[in-house]
């Protein structure tokens, strides 16, 4: 930091305090001392107020959560033109994709996750963060209230109240137990730090207990039955690492109970690996099974006991009980009970989740903006605005559109609906002249409204929502800093689409999501992946490709570095299997 720097960071710091009357500033320089002193004469005072008034308030920017969506929020913003404040209950960030591999010790806890102090300080520490949760939002006005995560004997206020003129929500959400009974009491979680550390503990538990004397044999094969309900992405992953960590480690260590271990894993849809390519779930089923590890498909858990579990197959409506040692339950997420009151306040009460517009702002809720798993993009059906599309581009109010009128807009339409880009795309239409074609496909000089209706009548078929993925989350949260660092101009001069169902353009481009593939590790340094442009790649070198990006993609070099060491640790010596 400069002299200069501090001087002003330390002068504002002062000037931010009411009460003093007497201003204080000392300098110290490595070569010696200067001291300064002021003091503030009342006229000095009132014209110090004065200037203040003069000076434009900086908005107050509250940022809930330090996850993907919150941490790419405020990495970029320009924070000259805001106060911002960070509430979180947790003071890092986790590199959540590298989660399973914690739960058997191939990479450490501590290696994964930044803490957030280390990206304010990058930040000339102009940030505030408080490690508190949200336990409420008044969006009438403007306020929310928190309350301190720091349970022990400290002194002082636990609740406060702050208040905002944007609230960016990216608090994450919950795991899903669709309340199935059972689950809190007995299953382990995979969402957060601490639950991969309890996962990494409980997996050496189950084998130490196993090997106690005056075991019988079925007593032992029930401690070492791993179960894992969910072959979704995390559940999948994780029944790779612990098989892996089974077979590279464990059995070696254990050997006398080698051949009582299990590993399943229930599904409730057909295939695990589902919203990937069929490919590649088809080649994590056959993996799965020349591991060993038995994939139930077609089955859901109904049930959870501290000694079994309870499976319904749903095909055929049988019942049965399974006894395992530890359940990893990974069956997805849902909103949170904070978000939940706020939904009901805001008339949202109907929708699963907290829903926003394209620009990713909570419509009819004033500056409150949700990102990451916390929320849903609902985009905008063609259909709904096909009227007030027709009317904006028929710029001579003829009743017809013209192939020049059409063209005219469509550069706007393309922007607003992405859904007309896409439909272009797997129908192979090169040009939007296509899309205005008769059904015999005869070009045409210009069509009706029922004409232009009947035209972009299947575009809204290719609609998708996103998932909920830390690309999707840091995306989101590069977006809208970009909106945010750049308010005043776009204000000025609009760089979004026309407003079809108004006048004037939109300020900003609305949020459009890029996929860049996504990776499902299988175990034994073979890995899946979906890659842009409909691309898939499998096995062993696939795994290299994944070590790459995921060491490229940490979010420091200190983090880097930690994660390669781990890998190249576990290489060389294998895992560390101390219940510490
Ligand atoms: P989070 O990252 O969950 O962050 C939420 C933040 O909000 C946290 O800091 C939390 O402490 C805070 N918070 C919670 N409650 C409150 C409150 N009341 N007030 C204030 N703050 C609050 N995605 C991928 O793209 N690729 C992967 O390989 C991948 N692997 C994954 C593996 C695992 C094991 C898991 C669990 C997830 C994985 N994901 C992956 C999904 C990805 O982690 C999430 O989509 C992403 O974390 C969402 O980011 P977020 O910022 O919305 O939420
Ligand atoms: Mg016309």
């Amino acid at each position: 930091m400069t002299i200069f720097s501090f001087f002003s960071g330390a002068s504002r710091a002062l000037g931010s305090s009411s009460s003093s009357s007497k201003l204080l500033v000392i300098l110290s320089i490595s070569s010696g001392g200067l001291v300064a002193y002021s003091e503030s004469q009342t006229d000095a005072g009132a014209q110090s107020a004065e200037i203040k008034q003069k000076e434009p308030q900086k908005k107050r920017v509250v940022v809930l959560g330090t996850g993907w969506a919150g941490t790419s929020f405020l990495k970029d913003l320009d924070i000259s033109s805001y106060d911002v404040k960070v509430v979180s209950p947790r003071n890092y960030f986790a590199f959540t994709p590298l989660l399973p591999s914690v739960t058997c010790g191939t990479v450490e806890a501590r290696s994964i996750v930044e803490p957030i102090r280390n990206i304010i300080k990058k930040r000339n520490g102009e940030i505030q963060y408080w490690e508190a949760e949200c336990v409420k939002i008044d969006a009438a006005n403007k306020k929310i209230r928190c309350r301190s995560v720091i349970d022990n004997s400290l002194v002082g206020n636990e609740e406060f109240l702050v208040d905002y003129d944007y609230l960016v929500i990216a608090m994450g959400a919950q795991v899903n137990t669709f309340n199935t009974p059972g689950v809190n009491e007995h299953c382990h979680f995979l969402k957060e730090i601490e639950d991969a550390q309890k996962i990494r503990r409980s997996v050496i538990d189950c084998f130490e207990r196993a090997v106690l004397p005056d075991l019988s044999d079925e007593e032992r094969r029930r401690n070492l039955h791993f179960v894992i309900v969910g072959g979704g992405p995390t559940g999948v992953e994780f029944a790779a690492e612990l098989h892996d960590f089974i077979l590279e480690d464990l059995v070696k260590l254990y050997p006398m109970v080698k051949d009582l271990v299990k590993i399943t894993v229930i599904q409730s849809g057909d295939h695990i690996l589902n919203m990937f390519d069929e490919r590649i779930s088809l080649f994590a089923e056959r993996k799965f099974g020349r591991d060993g590890i038995e994939v139930q498909t077609g089955c859901r858990v109904t049930s959870v006991s501290d000694k079994a579990i309870t499976v319904k197959v749903k095909s055929k409506g049988e019942i049965c009980s399974v006894p395992y040692g530890m359940i990893v339950w990974s069956t997805g997420i849902v909103t949170r009970p904070v978000l939940r009151d706020f939904m009901d306040q805001i008339g949202q009460n109907k929708r699963h989740v907290l829903t926003t517009n394209e620009w990713l702002r909570v419509e009819g809720c004033d500056g409150v903006y949700a990102l990451g798993d916390c929320a849903a993009v609902a985009q905008r059906r063609v259909m709904e605005d096909i009227s007030t599309i027709f009317k904006t581009a028929d710029k001579d109010n003829s009743g017809t559109l013209t192939v020049k009128e059409f063209q005219d807009v469509i550069d706007d339409i393309l922007v607003r609906y992405p859904q007309v880009e896409l439909y272009l795309k797997n129908k192979h239409l090169n040009d939007v002249k296509d899309l205005l074609k008769d059904p015999q496909g005869h070009e045409r000089e210009e069509v009706d409204i029922e004409g232009f209706k009947s035209a972009l009548r299947h575009v809204d078929s290719q609609m998708k929502s996103l998932p909920a993925t830390a690309q999707v989350a840091a995306q989101q949260g590069a977006y809208l800093s970009s909106c945010f660092s750049r308010r005043q101009q776009c204000q000025e001069t609009p760089e979004g689409p026309l407003r079809f169902r108004d006048s004037g353009r939109h300020h900003f481009r609305p949020f459009r999501y890029k996929h860049l593939g996504q990776f499902a590790p299988l175990g034994g340094e073979q890995a899946a992946a979906e890659l842009p442009g409909d691309w898939v790649s499998i096995g062993h070198s696939t795994q290299w490709l994944w070590y790459s990006v995921y060491a490229s993609k940490q979010v420091s070099w200190r983090t880097r570095f930690l994660v390669v060491s781990d890998w190249t640790r576990r290489f060389i010596f294998g895992r560390d299997s101390s219940r510490i």
